[in-house]
């Protein structure tokens, strides 16, 4: 006989002391939906189970079930998708992770504006209407150099921006070595589709020279354009315009020159060993007219687009109709300013998360994972999942499109787990909250501790511990 005629009605279920509990902090609609979705799942569980397995399920039984499987329900649908994640796989910059964690000044910043009213667009002197682009502009103008700055919504749309000011219905020049495509489908020839510009490709793709470009420019052009090939590299019988000679071509014909750099590094990073990426100090020191790059790669900031150049041109964008669609928010600029104010520390590298990992040195980078690797033999060295911990090399990256073809050398901890345990447990820890994202190594889990944040490495221990006895839990109740 099934226990289906033993399923309690919703209103049995809501008399529950565990459910009214639930009322006083959630309204009943919310509650009473998801003790259905519960209910709908006993009922579920009792069609596809043998008979006899399940025959005996009281009415008592079948109702703690419910209860509990709301109560389990309404924690995991009372908070929102987005839940923190610690990475452990040594990608600095993970596009897929947020990009850069923001640093203490920039999260105190938001804190303090976001919650509050402020002067995003009043000019408090005069008491008078005032521009939101007012306010990050005079520090990028100080960090870089440039006589003018501007902050759209992130670096597709600075590019975007600068392409449809200066050449809707104009040939924008670009070398064919540097029609990227950057991760998440940001395609150079596409953004110059929407802006309205025409792409008027020069050279080839491994050598382009500065007369190349002398001889496309025509009545046409509107704009000279170079894209720094941040996720990759054209090696061997390859040359492309320098970045001075593009200037020269500019002044000489009065066009103007844009630079999309992507990451924006702002602080030299060649005692990290980073010597490729340009310093966006430097593009301005080169007289380049336009600037673009992302607040959250090497910046170290939140998502924008930030563009720094001449104030004539700046001021021409800051006029774009278009600019109204890319205009950041409140939340944005906070953080922006809270971020670049730590540029103006001698030590930036010291208080912007993404430097510091990226400055750790190799005897930091040892301490740190051999506090991990005591920390887990201590907790799980005698697991029955376990066969092994001991500390690794790890080749860490530091992503965003960045540095595609370059290693830091990297610590980690590395976990031998039984046969075929790799993948339950990769996914468990993907599961929790905060969730677990660790490397894949043949039966391994490995753990870079570059990319850790404070307090990273006590979470780690307590969620491997979780989802091993959560695997062990699984194989115990599933029957052979
Ligand atoms: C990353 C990158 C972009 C896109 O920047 P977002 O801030 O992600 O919009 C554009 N151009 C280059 C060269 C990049 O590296």
């Amino acid at each position: 006989m099934s226990s289906i005629k033993n399923i309690p009605a919703v209103d049995e279920v809501l008399r529950q002391e565990k459910i009214a509990g639930l009322f006083t902090i959630y309204n009943r609609s919310f509650v009473t939906d998801l003790i259905r979705e519960a209910t709908d799942g006993v009922r579920q569980m009792l069609r596809h189970t043998e008979p006899e397995t399940t025959a005996g399920l009281t009415r008592a039984e079948l109702t703690e079930r419910i209860v509990n499987t709301t109560v389990d329900l309404v924690a995991a649908r009372s908070r929102g998708t987005l839940i923190p994640v610690i990475n452990g796989t040594g990608v600095v910059l993970h596009t897929n992770l947020g990009r850069a964690p923001l640093g203490q000044k920039a999260l105190d910043y938001i804190q303090e504006i976001a919650s509050a009213y402020n002067n995003l667009e009043i000019n408090l002197e005069t008491g008078e209407r005032g521009s939101r682009y007012h306010h990050v502009e005079e520090l990028l103008c100080r960090i870089t150099g440039a006589e003018a700055a501007l902050v759209v919504n992130n670096n597709a749309a600075a590019v975007l921006l600068g392409l449809n000011t200066f050449a809707q219905r104009k040939q924008v020049l670009v070398s064919r070595g540097q029609l990227i495509e950057i991760g998440g489908s940001f395609r150079i020839p596409e953004i110059m589709k929407m802006s309205g510009a025409y792409l008027y490709e020069v050279g080839t793709t491994n050598k382009t020279y500065k007369s190349d470009f002398a001889r496309a420019i025509g009545e046409e052009t509107g704009l000279l354009f170079s894209a720094h090939t941040s996720n990759y590299k054209i090696l061997g019988f390859a040359q492309d315009i320098k970045i001075e000679d593009l200037v020269e071509l500019g002044r000489q014909y009065q066009l103007p020159v844009m630079q999309d750099l992507g990451s924006g590094v702002l602080y030299d990073l060649s005692s990290s060993g980073l010597k490729e990426e340009p310093v966006v100090q430097d593009c301005v020191t080169a007289g380049v007219d336009i600037i673009t790059f992302s607040g959250d790669k090497l910046l170290g900031g939140p998502q924008a687009g930030l563009i720094v150049g001449k104030k004539a041109y700046i001021d021409k964008m800051k006029q774009n109709q278009l600019l109204r669609a890319l205009r950041v928010g409140k939340i944005t600029i906070a953080a922006l300013e809270g971020t670049l104010l730590e540029y103006l520390a001698g030590t930036p590298q010291e208080y912007i998360p993404v430097l510091a990992m990226l400055a750790k040195t190799e005897k930091q980078l040892t301490g740190q994972g051999q506090r991990l690797l005591r920390k887990l033999k201590t907790t799980l060295g005698n697991h029955t999942l376990v066969e092994k911990i001991r500390l690794v090399p790890f080749e860490d990256m530091v992503g965003g499109g960045a540095y595609p073809t370059y290693t830091l050398a990297g610590v980690g901890v590395e976990i031998k787990l039984a046969p075929d345990q790799l993948e339950p447990v990769a996914q468990a820890l993907r599961q929790q909250n905060p969730a677990i994202l660790i490397r894949k190594q043949e039966d391994s889990m490995r753990i870079s501790v570059r990319t850790l944040l404070e307090h990273d490495q006590e979470k780690i221990v307590e969620g491997i511990q979780k989802a091993l006895q959560t695997i062990q839990m699984q194989k115990i109740d599933q029957p052979r």
